[in-house]
């Protein structure tokens, strides 16, 4: 197995191998197919699958062949929701790698840290944006995120939400964005309450378990 049996486009296979990738890990392989078909996708995996690239590379590929075609409205077109900063900060790193001979923009967004540079990169406009539950809610109750152009939305550690004391936040962040889009949704358990949010939010998901 390749990332070119993947269907993914030259742009993004220039970049797996300046990363130094050869094989897909398992969940790319399961996961990258269907997303690119713009499916629903329910992901039960860890951090340390190749999760990131599994959902990045997807979203990278789409929003790039939907702006080929004609360019769509202004604003983020995908929101990724995790946890922590830590991995906010991971999953950047990750789109800037990935997304390097492309032209799609992103950014990150996390509390903690004055939202000064945050609200100036979003006033700049991007494609992608990565976020925290908390301070994205914040951001978006003082209108410097807007959701409404919204296409892919990734669910990431939806069990750590849930144990960190974020699924109201997460719950609310969802109740405003679009209905129609591709929904993400990853978990590396699934107590009854995230199962439950699972199947609210995704429509006739694959699912995909590492
Ligand atoms: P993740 O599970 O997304 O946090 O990824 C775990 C680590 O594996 C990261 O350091 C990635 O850069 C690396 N990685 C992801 N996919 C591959 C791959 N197909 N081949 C080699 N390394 C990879």
């Amino acid at each position: 197995m390749t990332f070119e049996n993947l269907k993914l486009i030259e742009p993004l296979l220039r970049a797996l191998t300046t990363e130094g990738y050869t094989t897909p890990t398992p969940i790319q392989a399961q996961a990258i197919p269907v997303l690119l078909e713009r499916k629903d996708l329910l992901g039960c995996a860890q951090t340390g699958t190749g999760k990131t690239a599994a959902f990045a590379l997807p979203i990278l590929q789409n929003l790039h062949e939907d702006e080929l075609y004609v360019k769509g409205p202004e604003g983020i077109k995908a929101l990724v929701l995790t946890p922590t900063r830590e991995l906010a900060i991971q999953i950047g790193d990750s789109f800037a790698a990935y997304g390097r001979h492309l032209r799609l923009t992103h950014t990150v967004i996390f509390g903690g840290v004055s939202q000064h540079t945050q609200t100036k990169a979003l006033r700049d406009g991007v494609d992608i944006l990565i976020a925290t539950p908390g301070r994205l809610l914040d951001l978006m109750n003082q209108k410097f995120v807007k959701l409404d152009n919204l296409k892919m939305f990734v669910l990431d550690e939806a069990d750590r939400m849930l144990d960190m004391g974020f699924i109201h936040d997460v719950k609310k962040v969802i109740a405003r964005i679009p209905a129609k889009r591709q929904t993400l949704f990853f978990s590396a358990t699934m107590p009854p309450e995230i199962a439950k949010l699972a199947n609210t939010i995704l429509t006739n998901p694959v699912k995909v378990e590492v």
